[in-house]
């Protein structure tokens, strides 16, 4: 698409994200909730929509939707209604699924997120609610018929639906992230898209960049990676684009993506809220939540990502890109905090935990709790190097590699053992000056000559003398001093 005409439009975008909870059971019974289990084999009658069943809440489902509103900043609803939304699925028994129609668990709220030019904006979130998750048709498995698995029936899920505030198919992503990143470090679902326990549905508009109206929306379906709701996004921006150019209507409907050719393919034609037929959930009562439970899940909610970036970038004087690297990932995170709650070299921790540990994990395929040397250790390590007893370069290539044969040792004492020790007393290394100084007589001369630069080859020198143990701070004045004496 030319870009002159792609720019005359503006893409709007707002997301539907669902993202199971990882409960022991499941929503309204106490079916295990797994994945990867054999089919049909966490299934109760409950689970299958008996006749005369009845469902029973599971309050952590509760305790966990709001630790998302907490996170995001939403108004806790204080009475939680449930209803059905009703209808037709092979995967679904009951034929109706239990949500949150008027009653939303949160409502409002904000996800952070870098827009196109690098910036910080707020991403408003219209409401959380909960529900369950449907049981899964399988189509490719048999060559003749869909199988259906009900494992996953009644799986409780928290659905995000944000504001349509997006305006591109990259914040798209970033916002997809984000809230992958924020699950994660509430550990209250594990952010796998490819086994659908986070999935998005994105409803995408393009409207002239002065219109005053939005566009009428599509919305896309099926998309299990958040690259793939970036390209689906992308591909329905200029698919929407073309037909209004052509002067035809943008048909509201419910589209799917196929990830192997790029494209939305059109699924249904849009259903309206009445199509569902909403009505209050006769089953379950109305759950009052007290501000004292509130008070208890927020005094238990782990740090989140965006607190410890403003934190590293803001206090720490990391860069945001460090920042970013570590607070990606909460293993991380959480071990980079471990480290500083032992050393005060905020920067160093961090180009250890980029630098060498990232590389030892990266290539050895291995999970941060893998790391075999504490953080106590590393701190240790940080420290002999900012005491001046070793150097950066001989703590990295010849300690850490040692500890990571030997973690239960102590830093300094594997220096010590490999006779590693820098010598910063001022007499010693001016032993070294001295040698140096007799031993390159013509250098000495050219030196005296204003051939400065000869430094260099006698800071050399010395520490080939010295084999590499010379504290390369003190070394250096002392020779500069004495060299200018001459
Ligand atoms: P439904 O329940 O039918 O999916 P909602 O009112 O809950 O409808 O809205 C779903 C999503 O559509 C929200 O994320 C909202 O931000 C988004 N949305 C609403 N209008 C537009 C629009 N014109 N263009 C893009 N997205 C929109
Ligand atoms: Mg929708």
């Amino acid at each position: 698409m030319k870009e002159e005409i792609r720019s005359k439009y503006q893409a709007v975008i707002g997301l539907e994200v669902h993202a199971q909870m990882l409960t022991k059971t499941k929503a309204y019974s106490s079916d295990v909730n797994e994945f990867g289990a054999i089919p049909n084999s966490n299934v109760s009658v409950i689970t299958l929509g008996h006749p005369g069943t009845l469902p029973k809440m599971n309050v952590k489902t509760i305790e966990f939707a709001i630790r998302m509103g907490l996170a995001l900043e939403s108004e806790i609803t204080e009475v939680q209604n449930f209803d059905r939304k009703n209808y037709f699925y092979p995967d679904l028994p009951k034929g109706y699924q239990i949500t949150q129609d008027q009653t939303p668990i949160c409502t409002g709220g904000k996800v952070y997120i870098k827009d196109d030019n690098g910036n910080e904006k707020a991403i408003k979130i219209t409401r959380i609610h909960m529900e369950e998750d449907a049981g899964k048709s399988i189509h490719d498995v048999d060559v003749h018929d869909t199988l259906v698995d009900l494992n996953r029936a009644g799986i409780p899920l928290i659905e995000i639906v944000s504001e349509p505030d997006i305006r591109s198919s990259q914040e798209a992503y970033n916002f997809v992230t984000e809230i992958r990143k924020i699950v994660r470090y509430l550990e209250i679902c594990d952010g796998n898209m490819e086994e659908s326990s986070l999935r998005c549905d994105a409803n995408i508009s393009v409207m002239l960049k002065d219109a005053k109206e939005f566009g009428r929306r599509v919305e896309v379906k099926n998309m299990n990676s958040i690259k793939n709701v970036q390209h689906a996004i992308e591909f329905e921006i200029k698919r929407q684009i073309e037909l209004i150019e052509k002067n035809v209507i943008v048909a509201q409907e419910t589209r799917s993506f196929d990830a192997l050719k790029g494209i939305t393919i059109s699924m249904r034609s849009k259903e309206a809220a009445n199509d569902y037929r909403f009505f209050p959930e006769p089953d379950l009562l109305p759950i009052k939540i007290k501000q004292e439970q509130i008070d208890t899940i927020k005094s238990e909610m782990p740090a989140l990502p965006r607190e410890l970036f403003l934190k590293y970038t803001n206090e720490f004087g990391l860069s945001e890109y460090d920042a970013y690297n570590i607070t990606d990932n909460k293993a991380l995170a959480l071990f980079y905090e471990s480290i500083i709650s032992h050393t005060k070299n905020y920067k160093s921790a961090a180009n250890w935990l980029m630098g060498d540990i990232k590389s030892y994990l990266n290539t050895n395929g291995f999970e941060v709790r893998e790391f075999p040397i504490s953080a106590e250790t590393v701190a240790e390590l940080i420290a002999i190097i900012d005491t001046g007893k070793i150097s950066s370069t001989v703590a990295s290539q010849k300690v850490f590699t040692a500890l990571l044969e030997n973690p239960n040792q102590a830093p300094l004492e594997i220096a010590k053992g490999l006779n590693l020790i820098q010598e910063s007393n001022e007499d010693s290394i001016l032993e070294y000056v001295n040698e140096v100084i007799t031993q390159n007589p013509d250098e000495v001369e050219r030196f005296k000559n204003g051939e400065k630069r000869l430094t260099g080859f006698f800071m050399g020198k010395l520490m080939q003398i010295s084999k590499g143990k010379a504290d390369p701070k003190a070394a250096n004045r002392l020779m500069t001093e004495t060299l200018n004496k001459l």
